[in-house]
């Protein structure tokens, strides 16, 4: 279905929550793109707002329905202006949505993102709000037409879902059975992708250590990685979120093996109490998880290792949180997404007796922030000196003083400044600097830069004279417009 030129509309897609929805955000985009839709230029009103939900965060639905309201008066004015709620809490809430914002024209859920565009043309046809929601996926979303936010790194989803049952996690209920999309289509996308110039993916799922355990090959992710080694001109693979329980050692073997793969991994660790990852549902313990953390820095010592944590679950005592503390003690993250643990209505830890006190809460969160910022720092002064291959990012870069400085990120993942010298690299473009300087998340190079000119930065300067990409709208959670290789917390973190 196309819309005519002279009555091309124009579109914003808001985005709230993980990468996930980052990811089905480009996809609605594109599905948009397709039928002819525009994207709004900046500070405009698009004729069609989309809002990807996120049902996760504490108060999600208040925001969603603030947001919805400040839309009104301009819905009011504007007759051709429609406003489509997506994602879980649009999964969760369902008919609530349009008869809490009956200004709202179109609910979809997180099963059928493909549906958006007949939504919104019926809703016009027929002058009344469509829900459509589905209780299991109808076509998995990476085979749709996708609007990427960035021309040198991409997400690549490997599977939807999650067979977990984590009592703090609303993802099952909203996400659904694990779907795993089969390595060829995978692979074929990555290569497509490279074939635009893009050198660096991310493999997105809940949990991509069960990749391949729909289709009978537990050991599908590893040979995944492997695959993405043979694939010429893609020079950065990255994944998450692993799940320690699911971890195997293949998978180790085959990050340090294969070269195009980082050495670098984000690992949600949510407790170092045994007794809490129990009441969590998280099926290994401490032992478990520091073990891997052993094995994958005796294959790779140089790796930098991320993780989330959850301070204040419930039924938490200060020997839990002491054991939390000895986990990252002894794990020297490179940094840790922590979160204060609040309660997220329909989660089975909602009705848990012994909801901590926020004050004990704020108060272990600071205990735990001060400790890994100390570690993040250490660690990254272990830096200095040392050269290091960095991907230029978009944007300016940090303005402090009178160097002009750009940024990226180096192949661990951490976030490196550097002065740019007389051949400023372009976004995608790779630099070689040598480290000066660490703060705790942040490196900065001043001496010399060597550039290396890529198919990605000349993808990017293309891109220069197409219309800007959609906008994003953080509500203070990670968000879309960021190039992908920008940390998050994992996309089954708590956040
Ligand atoms: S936290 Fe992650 S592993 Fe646990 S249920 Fe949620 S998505 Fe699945």
């Amino acid at each position: 279905m196309t819309v005519t030129q002279e009555s091309a509309r124009t579109y914003e897609v808001r985005t709230y929550g993980c990468q996930m929805n980052v990811h089905d955000s480009e996809r609605l985009s594109g599905l948009l793109e397709d039928a002819g839709y525009v994207a709004a230029a900046d500070g405009e009103t698009a004729d069609v707002v989309v809002f990807n939900t996120c049902a996760v965060r504490e108060n999600a639905d208040n925001r969603l329905y603030g947001n919805l309201g400040h839309l009104r008066p301009a819905k009011v004015s504007n007759p051709r202006m429609q406003i489509a709620v997506g994602g879980c809490l649009a999964q969760k809430d369902q008919g609530e949505i349009v008869r809490k914002a009956p200004w709202v024209d179109v609910v979809f859920g997180t099963h059928n993102l493909g549906a958006l565009p007949v939504l919104l043309e019926r809703a016009r046809i027929q002058g009344e709000a469509q829900v459509e929601l589905k209780e299991s996926l109808e076509v998995f979303p990476s085979t749709l037409p996708t609007k990427r936010e960035s021309a040198y790194a991409a997400w690549v989803a490997i599977s939807v879902g999650c067979n977990n049952t984590c009592t703090f996690c609303i993802v099952p209920s909203l996400r659904g059975k694990e779907k795993d999309r089969r390595p060829g289509d995978v692979l074929a996308e990555v290569q497509t992708l490279v074939d635009q110039g893009v050198l660096e993916v991310t493999l997105l799922g809940q949990n991509v250590n069960t990749y391949g355990v729909e289709f009978g090959d537990r050991l599908a992710f590893g040979k995944l990685l492997r695959a993405c080694g043979d694939i010429d001109g893609l020079e950065r693979v990255r994944f998450t979120s692993p799940h320690p329980a699911a971890f195997t050692d293949d998978v180790i073997a085959a990050m340090a093996e294969t070269p195009n793969v980082m050495h670098q991994l984000h690992m949600p660790l949510q407790s170092g109490s045994s007794r809490l990852l129990k009441a969590m549902r998280r099926s290994y313990r401490a032992e478990r998880y520091l073990g891997i953390i052993e094995r994958v820095r005796a294959a790779m010592p140089d790796a930098a290792i991320s993780t989330d944590i959850i301070v204040g679950f419930p039924g938490e005592t200060e020997e839990d949180f002491q054991a939390t503390l000895d986990v990252v003690r002894q794990s020297r993250f490179a940094n840790a997404f922590t979160f204060q643990y609040s309660i997220r209505p329909g989660t089975p830890a909602a009705t848990m007796d012994d909801q901590i006190p926020k004050k004990v809460v704020q108060e272990r969160y600071e205990r735990l922030v001060a400790l890994q910022e100390e570690i993040s720092w250490e660690e990254n002064r272990k830096q200095v000196g040392r050269t290091l291959e960095v991907l230029v990012a978009e944007g300016e870069g940090r303005k402090d003083d009178v160097t002009r400085r750009l940024s990226g990120r180096a192949a661990d993942n951490r976030l490196v400044h550097f002065a740019v010298g007389d051949h400023v690299p372009r976004p995608g473009d790779m630099v070689t600097v040598e480290v000066t300087y660490a703060a705790p998340h942040h490196l900065v190079a001043d001496g010399p830069v060597s550039v290396r000119r890529t198919r990605a930065g000349d993808a990017w300067e293309a891109r220069q004279g197409a219309p800007a990409p959609a906008k994003g709208v953080s509500l203070g959670m990670p968000t879309i417009g960021r190039p992908p290789s920008v940390p998050t917390a994992g996309a089954c973190s708590a956040s």
